[in-house]
């Protein structure tokens, strides 16, 4: 069922759902699994499958030479959307990124999604690769989600590129697209980016995710704000706990977002990441019944492979 149907049928009622990062290549999937499982009594109607772009490994040649190769770290995506959708009977949603692949690519990827009856797609630029200071698009790929979104949008009414296929019969995918309440990194101001928000929803979104904010003020001015442009589809909060206390230095320099004080205060009060871990679930709990209270159509939590945090969190909440 699509995301926008779930919300549908929970007439008012807040979802719970969950993001998940496959594992690296080279590992099984049951520790996935191990971390999913204990969340299924809490009744996802949907999970998301991150996509991770290739990156530059260096392999040990011996006597001091490394042999720099490109590749992904984390295939496996679709794959895992159908063996989680599979297993759990829960709809899944792959995250379809524009850089690092080519438009053919992401015709093939949307097409095996299709067949695969995935029926909902997040739409993402990507970041840039960690060598590089600004995304480039990739040759022959897409430079903004905007772009992903016709794209998905034109194979909804029966369009592939290069218009070798002529067909009646469409896919009929959901498709979300990212929000940023306190705007995106590279935008020069918030408002630019509500625009551009907007310019992905006129190109066929049906639903926003945000990135993750701390301070729910800053989700509510954006809705706020979203809503005064014109953007009237369901924008579904992003949480993420605070885990490691390397956290409170790194997600203000990764995502450019701000830590409300309190919230750093308690964090540096703490002796070990256990302590810290504790204080980013009670944080992330307040978040949540809140936002609860307000009726935020889905509580969307950012995992990062260890569910525990997230267990507790829905333990109090749902
Ligand atoms: P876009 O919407 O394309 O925007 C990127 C920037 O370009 C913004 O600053 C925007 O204002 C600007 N812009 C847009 N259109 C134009 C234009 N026409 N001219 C000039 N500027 C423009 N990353 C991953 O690698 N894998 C994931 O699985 C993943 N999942 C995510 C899930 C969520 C919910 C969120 C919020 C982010 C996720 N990301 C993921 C991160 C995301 O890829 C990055 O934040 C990326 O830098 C921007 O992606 P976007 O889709 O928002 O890009």
């Amino acid at each position: 069922m699509k995301v926008t149907e779930h919300i549908k049928k929970a007439n008012g009622k807040t979802l719970f759902s969950f993001e998940i990062i496959p594992p690296k290549k080279g590992n099984n999937i049951e520790e996935l699994y191990n971390n999913i499982d204990p969340l299924m009594e809490f009744n996802p109607p949907f999970i998301d499958v991150t996509t991770s772009r290739e990156e530059y490994v260096y392999i040990d040649k011996g006597n001091d030479l490394l042999e720099r190769k490109i590749t992904r770290m984390r295939p496996g995506t679709v794959g895992i959307c159908a063996a989680i959708k599979h297993k759990y009977n829960v709809d899944t949603i792959p995250h379809i990124l524009c850089g690092g692949f080519t438009k053919e690519e992401t015709e093939y990827v949307l097409v095996d999604c299709h067949y695969l009856g995935i029926q909902n797609v997040m739409a993402l630029r990507g970041d840039s690769m960690k060598h590089q200071q600004y995304f480039k698009a990739t040759e022959g790929g897409h430079t903004y989600a905007k772009e992903l979104v016709t794209q998905m949008n034109d194979l909804n009414k029966g369009k592939y590129l290069h218009e070798v296929v002529e067909t009646n019969y469409k896919t009929d995918f959901c498709i979300g697209v990212a929000g940023y309440p306190e705007k995106h990194l590279e935008a020069p101001s918030l408002q630019t980016d509500l625009h551009r928000l907007k310019e992905k929803i006129d190109a066929g979104a049906d639903y926003v995710v945000t990135q993750m904010f701390f301070d729910n003020q800053k989700y509510f001015d954006f809705v706020k704000a979203a809503r005064k442009l014109g953007i009237n589809v369901p924008i579904i909060p992003g949480i993420k706990p605070l885990a490691v206390q390397k956290h409170l230095q790194l997600l203000p320099q990764v995502f450019k977002i701000d830590l409300p004080e309190p919230l750093i205060t308690a964090i540096e009060k703490c002796k070990t990441n256990a302590d810290v871990r504790q204080v980013g679930v009670e944080w992330a709990i307040q978040q949540s019944k809140e936002l609860l209270q307000a009726g935020v159509p889905v509580l969307h939590y950012y995992s990062m492979g260890k569910s525990s945090n997230i267990q507790q969190i829905a333990t109090a909440i749902f």
